[in-house]
């Protein structure tokens, strides 16, 4: 049997998956088992900020492995400080807690704003539900998917939990109806990834903070895929002015470990003390290895001319993507790029761009670009004269 053949044999069938297998890959480039090259425009969905296997990512992971892989969270361990100092210098961020995934990160952010409430107000307040938007997607647990504010994600696996109230994105007075006494957080993504790479308005987000702010209730970003320099600013928070606030508690996952599995959930001063012991865990959470890969991507990706070249990159993309007749808009900031075409289906066109050489993403219905951050410009153009061909 080979991969494909024996992976659908053993592997439960919980993904549509492409007919590829892949052998390795080097930087923006991949290659399958069958020798055939690719160019990547998806980045493992925006996990290899770096591309694949970075020299000095590969470096840090490599030596961390021979010199300690993991210890329980009962003691300390270097790499797990020095990458939470380095991503609060960044943030300003004052605390976080270390989880595998975006979905734990999202996790750790709902239990951090109900105890919050309950802390502060009591129990039997009643303050315990948690606004987040329709077309939202915040992960795969019971929770997460409560808290996913698709109606597609809530079959199955009934009961659901209680406690999440879906607003509609950019409505500002259904916003203003749903947000009362019972309502401990609002979460949100800045540009809904799974929804379609669909970015919120201004004003939108603004009302969101204004009001929170007056209600004392807490503001979770969830930029799981948002984050770490994907919109070319470290945090896209900051794409948004928000009159100088900050979202009480920010989650990340995706790229910020470069491909390792990991997720953070940080918050400032006003939510550091929530979690007590006992009230949290982890085992696998803030394992040196993935910390040691995620001090490697903070240091690239913070810098602040690595992140204007994020935007330029998108801009380049974007500039090139518009002069072709098949394309309505794009959506989206940086490297997070969202195309809506006018007459193709978005994932006919993934499969034959595959066919062709280059891997992308769709969302929606929508043909999603999610190249890694160090693309370079030849590799940019090869894999867009790719796409303009399956375009044309
Ligand atoms: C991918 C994603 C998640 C879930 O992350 P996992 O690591 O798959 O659990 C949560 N929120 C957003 C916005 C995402 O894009």
């Amino acid at each position: 049997m080979n991969t494909i053949e024996k992976h659908d044999k053993y592997i439960m069938k919980s993904y549509g998956r492409l007919p590829l297998a892949v052998a390795n890959g080097n930087g923006v480039n991949l290659t399958a088992e069958d020798g055939k090259k690719y160019i990547d425009f998806g980045s493992g969905i925006g996990t290899n900020s770096l591309g694949f296997c970075d020299d000095d990512w590969v470096k840090a992971v490599s030596e961390q492995l021979k010199t300690l892989q993991h210890n329980s969270n009962y003691y300390y361990n270097k790499p797990g400080a020095d990458f939470a100092e380095k991503l609060c210098e960044i943030t300003g961020y004052t605390n976080m807690f270390f989880s595998n995934s975006g979905a734990e990160a999202n996790e750790c952010a709902i239990k951090i704003a109900r105890k919050y409430s309950f802390d502060k107000y009591g129990k039997g307040t009643g303050r315990q539900n948690i606004i987040t938007l329709k077309g939202s997607f915040h992960g795969r647990t019971i929770a997460t998917l409560s808290a996913t504010g698709q109606e597609d994600f809530h079959n199955y696996f009934f009961p659901f939990l209680e406690g999440f109230i879906h607003v509609e994105p950019n409505n500002i007075s259904d916003l203003n109806q749903k947000l009362d006494d019972s309502v401990c957080a609002v979460m949100l993504e800045y540009i809904q990834g799974e929804g379609g790479v669909c970015p919120l308005d201004i004003d939108f987000v603004n009302e969101v903070f204004k009001l929170c702010t007056m209600k004392d209730v807490l503001v979770i970003a969830d930029e799981v895929q948002t984050g770490t320099g994907r919109t070319g600013k470290f945090l896209c928070g900051a794409n948004y002015p928000k009159n100088g606030k900050k979202a009480d508690i920010t989650t990340l996952a995706k790229g910020l470990f470069g491909g390792l599995p990991g997720g953070v959930c940080m918050s400032g001063e006003k939510c550091a003390g929530v979690l007590t012991p006992g009230t949290h865990g982890s085992t696998y959470g803030g394992n040196p290895i993935v910390m040691a890969g995620g001090l490697v991507v903070l240091e690239k990706v913070s810098n602040p001319d690595f992140l204007d070249e994020v935007v330029k990159k998108g801009d380049y993309i974007r500039e090139q993507l518009l002069q072709l007749d098949e394309i309505e808009k794009i959506d989206g900031l940086g490297l997070m790029l969202g195309i809506t075409l006018k007459t193709k289906i978005a994932k006919d066109v993934m499969n034959a761009a595959l066919e062709k050489g280059l891997l992308t993403l769709t969302a929606k219905e929508k043909l999603r670009l999610l190249p890694p951050l160090t693309i370079d410009y030849q590799s940019l153009d090869r894999g867009l004269s790719i796409l303009a061909e399956v375009l044309q």
